[in-house]
């Protein structure tokens, strides 16, 4: 898989999430993880945006004053958050992904994990700097 089509399989995974309106009070970005299909594209925002990471013990490294500075390229763990019990929204109590939808969309982002040795490399805000 060439990388355009990698992030065109990343997109389509990410597309199928619902949105909801999330008011960016970045309660939630706290530690989170990342794998290395994700990493390669945030690295690469971050660089043409000349984004440097934070060094944050309890808080993502890509927070600061204006926000989330990848937005655009957020991993899908922040995409979910709100959206499933496990990653809970004080602003949205409902949940919007079924059981069904959440499996599909885990399935096809297992597949590209798969395919590009994902599960071997993933990233945390804990372990990131060490
Ligand atoms: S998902 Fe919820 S908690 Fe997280 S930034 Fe959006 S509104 Fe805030
Ligand atoms: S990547 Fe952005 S949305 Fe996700 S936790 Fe970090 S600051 Fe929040």
């Amino acid at each position: 898989m060439n990388l355009v089509q990698l992030k065109e399989s990343l997109n389509k995974v990410y597309s199928v999430i619902p949105d909801f309106k999330c008011k960016h009070c970045h309660i939630c970005c706290g530690p989170i993880i990342w794998y290395e299909p994700e990493n390669y594209f945030i690295k690469d925002y971050a660089k043409k945006h000349n984004i440097s990471l934070k060094k944050f013990e309890d808080k993502c490294p890509f927070l600061d004053y204006t926000g989330c500075t990848i937005y655009p390229v957020r991993p899908i763990v922040c995409r979910l958050q709100g959206l499933i019990k496990e990653l809970p929204c004080k602003n949205n109590k409902k949940v919007y992904l079924s059981d069904r939808d959440l499996k599909k969309i885990k399935n096809d982002f297992n597949k590209i994990l798969t395919l590009t040795n994902g599960y071997e490399h993933f990233y945390s805000s804990r372990n990131f700097f060490k």
